[in-house]
């Protein structure tokens, strides 16, 4: 599975229930969740592209909507 960013909980229930083998994610310098850890531990493969598209966009959406994504991520 490719997720833009580090897998949710919803992308790493998908993953687990399919037996997907590998995650693939954009970057997870703005939001890392518990999930990587999580999957690595029942054997996904995960692995971090690191590529600064992804990383630009969520930068512009934290700018401009920090309500949104802290509800989102749990931040304050
Ligand atoms: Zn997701």
């Amino acid at each position: 599975m490719y997720t833009m960013l580090s897998p949710c909980d919803m992308c790493t229930g998908a993953i687990q229930m399919y037996r997907i083998p590998r995650a693939v994610i954009g970057e997870n310098r703005t939001f890392r969740s518990p999930g990587e850890a999580h999957l690595r531990s029942r054997g996904v493969e995960v692995i971090n592209l690191d590529l600064p598209e992804p990383k630009a966009l969520m930068d512009g959406f934290i700018a401009n909507r920090p309500d949104v994504r802290n509800e989102d991520t749990g931040e304050e």
